[in-house]
């Protein structure tokens, strides 16, 4: 009985010092939300600056946190998880008061985020959702769904079996076509890829198109770290195995235009793009200026455009907002589940661009000049 009671007001004492322990940590969280925002460490973290895309995000981000008045410490990892972990626990030990982070392993972060809570530091995922973790406060994205349907469209309306208003194209097919997907560690990969089967299937289902090499699950055709030479190679492996003698490769659905390099590249060293073998019609993402390149030289067909602009906007909009104590504007609460908790995100709408309307898209709307382009 006594050592029953004993028991039970230890526990009762521990509850009391976990719920005071809360209190100080709420309270240093108002403190850090109640007008200490001016001037406080903002803590950057980007995946690579080999991808265009990434190195236009951190400085769109940094420079506009610093019209705010904020201080930005921007931390770019060359595609190395533990490198952006060091980073990150770097960035919270420097005094960060908030973390904006672009993941390249989404579930490889748990710990550096665990540290961030026990220090009141609120985190905004960029781009890519972090995974496994209840830590994340926020997500400003692209509809990355959406991203998926549009490559899958793109490649639809290339090969005639639809027209780019939606309408049925003038093609039946059948058309061989090969399956790529980004990296599994990275969420959006998966997203883009069911986005695009949900369009693609239907004609699958109806002979239409044919993957010829057989390979369409998402583990197979996933490309790790989104590396260019990987999807090259798979690019050769699928040629030289399934394409011999009349069997040609009529469409390629590509995830990013640094995988469309590499799978053009392999096409091209198999007799692809040339007057009597024209180039398969192959898709991509980011409109990167090598790519929008060829899509103007009726190489890639298409790409879809994510004005990372508007991205650091509303992610600036947010930390801005959480730094302040206030609730930023969110407008998706449904569909980022990160295996812990339903994230509340905002999701920016991506556009197809097509030789077409490159010019209205990329250029009317400033993201590139026109000399860029040539
Ligand atoms: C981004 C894409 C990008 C890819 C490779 C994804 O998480 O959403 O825009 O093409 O990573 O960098």
């Amino acid at each position: 009985m006594k050592l029953a009671r004993l028991a039970a007001a230890a526990i009762g004492m521990s509850v009391v010092m976990a719920a005071s322990a809360c209190g100080s940590a709420e309270k240093a969280s108002d403190t850090a939300g109640g007008g200490s925002a001016e001037g406080a460490l903002v803590g950057v973290t980007m995946p690579t600056k080999v991808s265009e895309r990434w190195v236009a995000d951190g400085n769109n981000v940094k420079a506009a946190l610093e019209k705010l008045g904020y201080k930005v410490d921007l931390q770019y990892a060359e595609n190395d998880i533990p490198t952006q972990a060091n980073q990150i626990d770097n960035q919270i030990t420097q005094g960060a008061k908030l973390l904006i982070i672009a993941s390249i392993d989404g579930k490889a972060l748990t710990s550096q985020l665990e540290n961030a809570k026990a220090n009141n530091i609120p985190v905004i995922s960029y781009d890519r959702l972090i995974r496994e973790s209840p830590n994340v406060d926020y997500y400003a994205t692209f509809d990355n769904e959406k991203v998926g349907v549009q490559q899958a469209t793109s490649l639809l309306v290339g090969l005639g079996l639809k027209k780019a208003d939606g309408t049925d194209g003038d093609k039946t097919g059948p058309f061989n076509i090969e399956l790529f997907a980004g990296s599994p560690d990275d969420n959006n990969a998966t997203f883009f890829f069911n986005g695009a089967m949900k369009t693609l299937q239907p004609f699958i289902d109806s002979g239409k198109l044919v993957v010829k090499s057989g390979q369409k699950d998402f583990n197979t055709v996933a490309t790790l770290r989104w590396d260019p030479a990987t999807a090259q190679a798979r690019m050769e492996n699928i040629i030289t195995t399934t394409y011999t003698g009349s069997n040609k490769i009529a469409g390629v659905l590509s995830p990013y235009d640094g995988i469309s390099i590499g799978i053009l590249s392999a096409l091209k060293s198999n007799g692809y793009g040339t007057p009597t073998q024209p180039w398969p019609i192959v898709t991509g993402q980011d409109a990167e200026v090598a790519s929008v390149k060829s899509i103007i030289n009726n190489e890639q067909y298409a790409t879809i455009y994510k004005d990372t602009r508007q991205l650091a906007d509303v992610t600036v909009k947010m930390a801005d907002a959480v730094l302040k104590g206030g609730k930023p504007e969110v407008n998706n609460t449904t569909d980022y589940d990160n295996g812990k908790k339903v994230v509340p995100s905002y999701l920016l709408e991506p556009v197809i661009v097509y030789k077409d309307n490159y010019k209205a898209t990329l250029i009317d709307s400033g993201y590139y000049t026109e000399d860029a382009l040539k």
